[in-house]
């Protein structure tokens, strides 16, 4: 299973393809990515092969966008199928997720949002996290989806990496991890998010491993990382030493 996001001025999509193909090693058994249009916010994902994926994106008509993220998965809460398979939107569509990890109090959470009026279009526990951060974020006077990811992350017990986009702030993807890993790519005008440096390499060899509890907004010109209390904090630029 594996997560990566790319924000910057080239076409994400056949980066964030190189970057699954990458991580294929890890194992999986579905592929998906969330892309920033300028339709609005698209996902396409299937059970099967990431040359399944590729497929279905071509079946589609191809995807432009500069902000994006993709996701292979390990399916622990719900079967390999394509409704299971993530990314997963939130609310009315306007919040894509991916995530890594499993969502231990995620009936808890389904049994809450459904009472809400949130629809569940799949078995999975990530699916709790994709409302749960569209209702949080209702609340939000400034569209700032990190902070809402922030408060998110406070309701919800078990182990994640995440990846979140928002129509909100179209070039903007934040990233979130407690007990699964997760590295930022630093690039130049570009900066990525993945499982794993071997999904960052080709685009660049600098990054910065996010800690548990961290929260990250990463844009293309600048990355902003935050401990749970919300505060700034400094990361250590570390360098990729060898070659694939
Ligand atoms: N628990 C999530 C699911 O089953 C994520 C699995 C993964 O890490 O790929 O959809």
């Amino acid at each position: 299973c594996g997560i990566v996001g790319f924000t910057g001025r080239e076409n994400a999509l056949p980066i964030l393809i190189k970057g699954l193909h990458a991580l294929e090693y890890r194992g999986y058994d579905s592929a998906g990515i969330a892309a920033m249009t300028e339709d609005g916010l698209r996902v396409i994902k299937t059970r099967g092969r990431i040359d399944a994926l590729e497929e279905k994106v071509r079946e589609a008509g191809g995807l432009h966008c500069t902000c994006g993220i993709g996701h292979t998965r390990w399916a622990t809460h719900g079967e390999p199928s394509d409704a299971n398979s993530h990314p997963h939107l939130g609310g009315d569509g306007k919040i894509a997720v991916v995530h890594n990890g499993i969502i231990e109090n995620y009936l808890e959470l389904r049994e809450h949002l459904t009472a809400r009026g949130y629809v569940f279009r799949s078995e999975t526990d990530t699916e709790t996290v994709a409302h749960l951060i569209a209702d949080l974020h209702k609340e939000s006077q400034d569209g700032d989806i990190a902070k809402t990811v922030l408060r998110a992350i406070h309701r919800v017990r078990g182990s994640y990496a995440l990846g979140v986009v928002s129509l909100d702030r179209p070039d903007e993807i934040v990233a979130a991890r407690r007990d699964n890993p997760l590295v930022i790519g630093l690039g130049d005008g570009e900066n990525m998010i993945a499982s794993d440096v071997t999904a960052i390499i080709r685009r660049t060899r600098k990054y910065m491993i996010l800690d548990d509890n961290e929260v990250a907004i990463i844009r293309p010109d600048s990355v902003q990382v935050f401990n749970a209390f919300g505060e700034p904090i400094e990361k250590e630029v570390r360098t990729v030493t060898w070659d694939m």
